[in-house]
């Protein structure tokens, strides 16, 4: 898979792709992540990238020419199956949708800043739009940072137990039961002696009983859907 990031801050990338999980699936060649500084793209002398919004008001937008030349020149070189607009309007991120784009083989994610893009690049260009939750940050950046997070994780090969990322929470629709590691007691604090019982359908049966009931207590929601 291939993850180009189109920002006006690629050093904010630095510390969420650099370390961890991520690093070790760029490493392992499972994913490229491209990082394009959109003011690269710039026509204007000073390398300006954004301007005052027509109708006046606080703020200042992004223009469209440097967005449009960079997708364009990426749109040349390879088909893109989704180019998304990190947007706090845009559908509300979730598993699901992680697990969606995880099955793509090209992506763009554009991030936003000031009062956002102008709206054409939003009509012409974007084929999906996507919030992270309902506040706004500064910049698309963070936002980015979760989604490439969430999508790289869950690529076949990127978690060393196949298994792993398919029983964290969100997967099923049920959140994930606890985990204990040793030592089996600390300071008379114990782990439920099931786990230490080595009968793994026991095990099984407990930590399906404990996230249904984790689920049921803190996101009945999810169990309706
Ligand atoms: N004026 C816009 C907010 C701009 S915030 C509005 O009220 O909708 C600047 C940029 O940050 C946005 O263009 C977007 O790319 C990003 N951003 C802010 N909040 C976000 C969120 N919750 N999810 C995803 N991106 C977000």
């Amino acid at each position: 898979m291939r993850i180009d990031i189109l920002t006006l801050f690629p050093a904010m990338f630095q510390g969420p792709l650099s370390e961890s999980i991520i690093k070790r699936a760029v490493e392992k060649g499972v994913v490229e992540i491209v990082l394009h500084d959109i003011r690269d793209y710039s026509t204007d002398k000073h390398r300006r990238v954004d301007d005052y919004p027509f109708g006046g008001g606080a703020g200042m937008v992004m223009q469209i020419d440097p967005i449009a030349r960079l997708i364009d020149k990426l749109k040349g070189e390879r088909p893109y199956n989704e180019i998304i607009y990190m947007s706090p309007d845009g559908l509300r991120f979730n598993q699901k949708e992680a697990n969606r784009l995880s099955l793509y083989q090209n992506i763009i994610l554009l991030c936003g800043h000031y009062k956002g893009v102008d709206q054409r690049i939003r009509d012409h260009y974007v084929t999906r739009e996507i919030s992270i939750g309902d506040y706004v940050l500064s910049g698309g950046e963070l936002a980015a940072s979760v989604v490439t997070d969430a999508v790289v994780r869950v690529l076949p090969g990127v978690i060393g137990d196949e298994t792993s990322a398919l029983t964290d929470s969100f997967q099923d629709n049920l959140l994930a039961p606890p985990v204990y590691t040793r030592p089996a007691n600390y300071k008379g604090w114990e782990v439920p002696q099931v786990l230490l019982s080595g009968n793994q359908s026991d095990i099984d049966q407990w930590r399906e009983e404990q996230a249904l009931e984790r689920t049921r207590r803190l996101r009945p929601d999810l169990l309706e859907e």
